[in-house]
């Protein structure tokens, strides 16, 4: 069923507790942690607590859990000081997305580099 946990999802293990994160802020339906190899002095990735395949299908699935992404991004930039940032969501192989769970990059601390936007 869609929004159901994944046995071979690693974000879902990570909800589960049963991979460990350096979680930065957790709410009823979100989870926020440091990236495992960051890009930018912050970078944090907001996960919803369920299970879709990016952001596109989340936000049809369950809009109130996407929205609640982008206010958790601004909450956790808050609680790290920064006001300038970038938050990407990779969707597709060819995009660069690499765990197919739902999340949002946000990325700051530094002046970022302009890239392709
Ligand atoms: P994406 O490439 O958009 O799918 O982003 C996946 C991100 O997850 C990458 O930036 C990885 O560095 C990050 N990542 C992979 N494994 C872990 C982990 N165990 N803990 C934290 N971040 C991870
Ligand atoms: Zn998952």
């Amino acid at each position: 069923m869609a929004g159901e946990p994944q046995p071979d999802c690693l974000f879902c293990k990570i909800v589960a507790g049963e991979i460990p994160a350096t979680v930065v802020r957790r709410t009823e339906d979100t989870i926020a942690f440091r990236d495992i190899h960051p890009q930018a002095p912050t970078h944090v990735l907001v996960i919803p607590r369920v299970h879709h395949p990016n952001a596109a299908a989340l936000a049809a699935a369950e809009p109130a859990v996407a929205a609640e992404l982008l206010t958790e991004a601004g909450e956790v930039a808050a609680a790290e000081g920064i006001t300038d940032y970038r938050l990407i969501f990779n969707t597709g192989a060819g995009a660069g997305q690499t765990v197919f769970h739902a999340h949002v990059h946000l990325l700051g601390g530094e002046p970022l580099r302009e890239g392709l936007v």
